[in-house]
């Protein structure tokens, strides 16, 4: 259920009804909108009388919201969430370009790719430091030696960091370097990890589950929000289809369907989606034209030597190809690129 309050309601008035909606045993969200607040409810609203609230002071009208996801819903809230980052946006007209190799092998390759990306003009750095591989004997990543490298980056270089928690036990490690936390695709729906990274401040990178519908990605994101934490950013990854041509099928509906029924910003990784570097730059511009809010892109010096998915990533040479086109692209869909090509 959904109560919109009156524009510029007295602030005894919100609490009344914030305090009628715990006396039910629900859980009040306050959501600010462009002009009136909302206060979303969550738990077990069919016990609620909707007249209980219409009659409230300052209350102008309340809404049954019908589907299992409530506060990532666009009924709940329909202005896009813009997640802000210092200097940058997640969200509204500005399109957000991470980028990085897939795992941080030691300090010399983080450092030399980072520098790279940087004077791309690259803000986000993506990189994992806890690998959740398919196979127990390939690459698991450097662990709290890679959180320590993004971490020097982070103070050297000044760029933000995007990286991966594996689990609840790293959990605290993760948050305390990454800017955005990234959950994988493989955890999407590991509901405590969900409901951890729920009570945090960090921005959460949520990606799509190998074989997750839509509603199942929107489901794991209430997790998120229902325990505070609004700052979740979706990412479509590919899902597991019949194709076996490419790593993954790049689900591009999922970008407008999205849009449609949730106000998160969304973002694609068209390195997993397709899984092959010299076609990855067609799936970017891809979902720049669909409506994507942003792309993280996999980027290795040395692909051929990578430890982990060195044949979907770009050399920074190839990316600042694309970035050239992103940035033609960006004009007809009105948007404004949140990285500043210096490099020409
Ligand atoms: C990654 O981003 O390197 C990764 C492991 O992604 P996913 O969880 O989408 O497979
Ligand atoms: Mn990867």
């Amino acid at each position: 259920m959904l109560i919109i309050m009156k524009l510029e309601s007295p602030r005894k008035d919100i609490e009344s009804v914030k305090n009628k909606i715990a006396e039910k045993n629900c859980i009040p969200h306050e959501i600010p909108g462009a002009s009136k607040l909302g206060i979303g409810i969550t738990g077990p609203t069919n016990l609620l009388i909707e007249e209980d609230f219409s009659s409230m002071d300052s209350v102008e009208e309340v809404i049954r919201v019908t589907k299992p996801y409530k506060l990532v819903s666009r009924e709940m809230k329909p202005d896009s969430t813009v997640i802000n980052l210092n200097e940058i946006k997640i969200g509204g007209d500005e399109l957000t370009i991470i980028a990085g190799p897939c795992s941080v092998e030691s300090r010399q390759q983080l450092f030399d790719i980072a520098g790279v990306l940087k004077e791309m003009g690259i803000k986000l750095l993506r990189a994992g430091a806890y690998k959740p591989r398919s196979s127990p004997y390939s690459f698991q990543g450097l662990k709290e030696k890679g959180v320590e490298y993004l971490l020097d980056v982070k103070k050297e270089l000044g760029m933000m960091i995007v990286t991966e928690a594996k689990d609840t036990k790293s959990l605290p490690l993760i948050a305390a370097a990454a800017d955005v936390i990234q959950i994988g695709a493989r955890n999407m729906q590991n509901f405590s990890l969900l409901e951890e990274v729920g009570q945090l401040s960090n921005a959460v990178l949520l990606k799509r589950g190998l074989a997750a519908t839509i509603e199942d990605l929107l489901m794991s994101a209430e997790y998120i929000l229902s325990q505070g934490n609004f700052n979740v950013v979706l990412c479509e990854r590919g899902i597991r289809t019949f194709e076996t041509m490419t790593r993954n099928t790049l689900d591009l509906n999922a970008i407008p369907m999205i849009k449609k029924n949730s106000h998160l910003p969304i973002i694609v990784d068209p390195s997993h989606g397709i899984g092959i570097w010299d076609k990855v730059p067609s799936m970017a511009l891809a979902a720049i034209a669909c409506g994507a809010d942003g792309l993280m892109i996999e980027v290795h010096n040395h692909p051929d030597k990578a430890l982990s998915d060195g044949f979907q990533s770009l050399t920074p040479k190839n990316l600042k190809k694309l970035l050239d086109k992103i940035e033609q692209l960006a004009s007809i869909v009105d948007r404004k690129i949140n990285y500043y090509a210096t490099v020409k």
